[in-house]
């Protein structure tokens, strides 16, 4: 039969862990597949390990698998990919706003050829319009800046075949943008929809601060585009810069030049300087980037682990 791997990445989660799992365990057991979960603690301060630990010694198709400290969850979903050797994996969260009633559907996309069935929500109930309008600007950007095309309104929740697995695990850049990542190895991708629900317990780990550098995370992980504004941006302002030198030199000449000028003079100095610390902050964010990349750090450090009992 063929084997599926659950991995599901977890902070802080022991409200609903219980619930969840007897959620994926009845869909699980239903599916003529050979499934086990592969829960993969962050570092949770909440109790969630010492009952991922009891889920695992109880059930021979569980296994957890616990981070020294917590990574994000990008990291957390990489160490579960890593130990995930099945036919074909799904990461999925497990706050229960993915439902896991979905996975059949995504195995039924599998079985029909593809390599990679994200699920696509079809509204974004629960979320304020700020919330969207900023979603969209992003999506938009990120399309325009990269060659990427991310499938909107789609987290990370999918399934993965074995070879889409493969792939992803040769990508061992810290800095992970998954959702670009998942899109970026290619192969057959396709779509599942439906309806996300809100949290069940707990709250959200995301702010619109974590939100952004999720943002500025994925542009400058899929694209040099901004180091290429900053020149643009340079080019233009020096372009007009010297038009005006122009007419200023022009009407000095023609009419004398009693001293005025200190408002346009201030307004140029402060424009430009700002052009020239925003442009020095983008080369700053690449530079940083590049940075940690040349450190070769290990992804995550794994503490404990209780693999299903296959292994
Ligand atoms: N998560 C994680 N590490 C973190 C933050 C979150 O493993 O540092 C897990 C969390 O337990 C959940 C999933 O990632 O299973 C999604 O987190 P959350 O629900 O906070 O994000 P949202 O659904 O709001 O995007
Ligand atoms: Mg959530």
């Amino acid at each position: 039969m063929p084997r599926l791997t659950v991995v599901v990445p977890v902070y802080n989660e022991a409200a609903v862990l219980p619930a969840f799992h007897a959620r994926l365990r009845r869909v699980l057991d239903e599916l003529p597949l050979d499934g086990e979960v592969l829960y993969v603690d962050d570092g949770s301060q909440d109790g969630s390990w010492p009952l991922l630990e009891g889920l695992a010694a109880g059930d021979p198709h569980a296994g957890a698998l616990r981070l020294s400290r917590n990574f994000g969850k990008e990291a957390a979903m990489t160490a579960g990919l890593d130990r995930a050797d099945a036919d074909a994996v799904v990461v999925i969260d497990a706050d229960l706003q993915d439902p896991p009633e979905l996975i059949p559907s995504l195995v039924e996309q599998w079985r029909a050829g593809f390599d990679v069935v994200y699920a696509t929500r079809t509204t974004r109930a629960g979320e304020t319009r700020f919330k969207r309008f900023t979603s969209a600007l992003f999506y938009r950007g990120m399309e325009r800046l990269s060659d990427l095309h991310m499938p909107r309104d789609t987290g990370d929740f999918r399934l993965l075949s074995r070879r889409a697995v493969e792939a992803l695990r040769q990508l061992r850049e810290r800095q992970r943008f998954m959702k670009g990542l998942f899109t970026w190895i290619g192969y057959r991708q396709t779509a599942v929809y439906y309806l996300r629900e809100p949290r069940q317990a707990g709250r959200t780990k995301w702010n619109y601060w974590r939100l952004l550098q999720l943002a500025i995370e994925g542009v400058t992980s899929f694209s040099a585009a901004p180091l290429r504004m900053a020149t643009w941006i340079g080019l233009l302002s020096s372009a007009l810069a010297f038009l005006y030198g122009l007419w200023v030199f022009g009407k000095a000449a023609l009419y004398g030049d009693p001293v005025h000028g200190y408002p346009s003079l201030m307004v140029a100095i402060l424009f430009l300087g700002g052009v020239q610390l925003l442009a020095l902050g983008v080369i700053g964010e690449y530079l940083g980037r590049s940075y940690l990349e040349s450190k070769q750090r290990p992804l995550y450090f794994v503490e404990a682990e209780r693999l299903p009992t296959r292994h």
